[in-house]
C-alpha cells in the first residue's frame, strides 16, 4: 500500500513515533527516523525497520534549531528522493504553572512543538504539491482541544498545532494532500510509564494503585490507549480511503473528550 513512499517521522526513536514508523514500514514505506538518542538505540531501531525489507535511515537534527531542520529536509530528500509523509511527533514538555515556567523552557517548547512543524511543512509542502500527493500527521493531544492547569507549554503548543493543521488542510485541499491532528489521551509509552512511576512514588502509592487513580480521573475506558492503536490510525490516514479526511483533530482517548 505504501511502496515507493517515504515518511519522515520526527522524534521517532521510541514511543508513538517509532510505533508509527514500524506500522508504515510494514506496508512498504521507507522511513527517515529522527530524534535525540544514543547510537546503540539508533542502530537497533534501524535494524528493526530494515528487517521489514524497507529502506530506513536516521538523520540527526535538533528540531529547536531552524538551520538543522533545513539540513534534515535536504539530506532526507537527497538520500531518499522525496518526503511523501511527514509525521510531526517530537515533543518537549515542562510541567509548571505559568509563573513558574522558565522563559527558556517556553521558547524551547515553542521551537520543538510548534515552529518545527511549521518549518518542516513549509520546506516539504512544495514537493508534495508538485507530486499532487502528501500526508501530514501532527501529533497533538487531548490537550490540543482541552485545557489543564500546570502544563502551559504543552497546552498552548498543542492548541497551536491543531490550528496549523486546519490552515495546512485548507491550503492543500486541492492537491491531494491531507493534514490531520491526532489527539490521543493517555498512551502507554515509556514516557507515561516513567511519569506514573514517579508520581506514584511522590504519592507513596504503588504504581498499580496510582495508575488506577490516574486513569479514573482521565479516561472513562479506565485503560491506557495503546501506541499500536495510534499507529494504526496514522496508517489509515496515509491510505487512499482517507483522502477526504483533512483538517481534523481526531480523538483516541477512551472517551475522555466526550465528557467536555
Ligand atoms: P516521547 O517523549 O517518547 O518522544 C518524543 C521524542 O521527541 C523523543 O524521542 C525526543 O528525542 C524527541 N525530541 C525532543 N526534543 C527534540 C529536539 N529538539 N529535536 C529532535 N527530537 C526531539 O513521546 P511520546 O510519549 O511517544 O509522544 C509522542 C507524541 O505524541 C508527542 O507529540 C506527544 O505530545 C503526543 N502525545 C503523547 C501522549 C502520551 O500519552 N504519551 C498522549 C497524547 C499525545
Amino acid at each position: 500500500m505504501l511502496q515507493g513512499k517515504v515518511a519522515l517521522v520526527t522524534g521517532s526513536l521510541s514511543g508513538i513515533g517509532f510505533e508509527i514508523s514500524m506500522a508504515l514500514a510494514k506496508k512498504g514505506c521507507a522511513i527517515v527516523l529522527n530524534g535525540l538518542g544514543d547510537p546503540a538505540l539508533i542502530e537497533s531501531q534501524l535494524l528493526k525497520l530494515k528487517d521489514l525489507g524497507v529502506n530506513a535511515i536516521f538523520i540527526k537534527a535538533d528540531l529547536s534549531v531552524p538551520h538543522e531542520i533545513e539540513v534534515l529536509v535536504s539530506q532526507a530528500m537527497s538520500t531518499m528522493g522525496s518526503i511523501d509523509i511527514l509525521v510531526n511527533n517530537a515533543v518537549s514538555r515542562f510541567d509548571a504553572v505559568i509563573e513558574n515556567l522558565p522563559p527558556e523552557k517556553w521558547a524551547y517548547a515553542m521551537a520543538v512543538n510548534l515552529s518545527a512543524p511549521y518549518h518542516l511543512s513549509r520546506l516539504i509542502l512544495p514537493s508534495m504539491k508538485a507530486k499532487n500527493w502528501g500526508r501530514i500527521i501532527n501529533l497533538a493531544s487531548i490537550y490540543g482541544v482541552e485545557g489543564v492547569a500546570g502544563r502551559t507549554d504543552y497546552v498552548v503548543t498543542k492548541h497551536g498545532l491543531v490550528g496549523m493543521t486546519k490552515v495546512i488542510a485548507l491550503e492543500c485541499a486541492e492537491y491531494n494532500i491531507t493534514c490531520n491532528a491526532l489527539c490521543p489521551g493517555a498512551v502507554e509509552t515509556p514516557f507515561i510509564k516513567e511519569l506514573v512511576t514517579h508520581r506514584a512514588q511522590e504519592a507513596s502509592l504503588s504504581v498499580e494503585a496510582y495508575t488506577k487513580e490516574f486513569l479514573k480521573a482521565r479516561q472513562p475506558s479506565k485503560r491506557f490507549v495503546q501506541p499500536s492503536s495510534v499507529a494504526a490510525l496514522a496508517l489509515f490516514l496515509c491510505s487512499e480511503e482517507a483522502r477526504d479526511m483533512t483538517g481534523t483533530p481526531i480523538a483516541m482517548d477512551g472517551g475522555w473528550q466526550a465528557r467536555a
